[in-house]
């Protein structure tokens, strides 16, 4: 599913002493089963460009674009709900929202929310607990019985079992050991692949950008200030620097790149002595 935004601006407290803008001009395209990674400050705009991607906030400026459906400042956007069912977004630190009983039924809020029948929501209960490395042992369980990680990955598996074309990502693996960073930046790629999820993945980290995203969005102040495929963006040194920004490790680039390409990039390239 393709997210288009178009001169998009967004205004907090429209109109009030209290205004605040947080949005101007900004212009992304996320291709259907992209990998796109969303990368600023703090106070960039970054949360709140997510927020118009699902319809949580509407557009002051500009339209934002979701497969076929339009928002667009000022006017009433038809069927939102409908739309909602496409994204999912799992918000930072998501266990803050566990409340069931159980972990079954902590997966199956969600889907029986949207009318899926129970038997069809406990199945994908076993199915979505099992895609996010837990066996099923875990479903019987109180979720504040879990690890901090563990917990993470049932809100996880609660959002992937409504089932989303687009799954957005916001700063994931927040509060976790490099451990389990790194294991949960290969659940969220294995996911992409498997599930041929369109992906968007806030982040702080450019390493993480670099690895797993095919496109990137630098959002600085509110704008999108560099937009394209992440080769272009993150090599892009002088851009980065006026936006205090640092390029990725060089080294970590090659190896990167020739994972991609399958290829060796064994001495090259070469140094002055040789
Ligand atoms: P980021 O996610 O990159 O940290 P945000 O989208 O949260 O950035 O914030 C962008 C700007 O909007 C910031 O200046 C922030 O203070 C402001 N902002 C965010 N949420 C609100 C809100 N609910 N009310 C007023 N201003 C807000």
């Amino acid at each position: 599913m393709e997210i288009v935004f178009k001169q998009v601006g967004f205004s907090y407290s429209k109109g009030t002493p209290f205004e605040k803008r947080a949005l101007m001009d900004v212009n992304v395209r996320i291709k259907s089963g992209s990998y796109h990674a969303v990368i600023g400050h703090t106070g960039s705009g970054k949360s709140t460009l997510l927020q118009l991607m699902n319809g949580l906030l509407k557009p002051s400026e500009g339209q934002v674009r979701v497969g076929d459906r339009m928002m667009i400042a000022g006017k009433k956007t038809k069927n939102l709900v409908e739309m909602r069912k496409h994204i999912g977004i799992v918000f930072q630190f998501p266990e803050q929202q566990l409340f069931e009983e159980t972990v079954e039924k902590d997966i199956m809020f969600g889907p029986m929310n949207f009318g899926v029948s129970e038997a069809e929501a406990k199945s994908r209960a076993k199915e979505y607990i099992s895609l996010v490395g837990l066996d099923e042992t875990f479903l019987e369980k109180s979720p504040f019985d879990l690890s901090g990680g563990q917990m993470r990955r049932v809100a996880i598996a609660g959002v992937l079992a409504m089932k989303p074309s687009v799954l957005i990502l916001d700063e994931p693996t927040a509060g976790l050991d490099p451990r389990g960073r790194n294991d949960m930046m290969e659940l969220f790629a294995a996911l992409h692949l498997r599930e041929e999820l369109t992906t968007i993945l806030v982040t702080h980290s450019m390493e993480d950008a670099w690895r797993y995203a095919d496109e990137v969005t630098i959002m600085y102040r509110g704008k999108s200030v560099l937009t394209g495929e992440t080769t272009d963006v993150l090599t892009n040194e002088t851009a980065l620097a006026n936006y205090s920004l640092r390029m990725p490790h060089v080294m970590e680039f090659k190896r990167i790149l020739e994972q991609r390409l399958g290829v060796s990039l064994e001495g090259y390239p070469k140094t002055e002595q040789e």
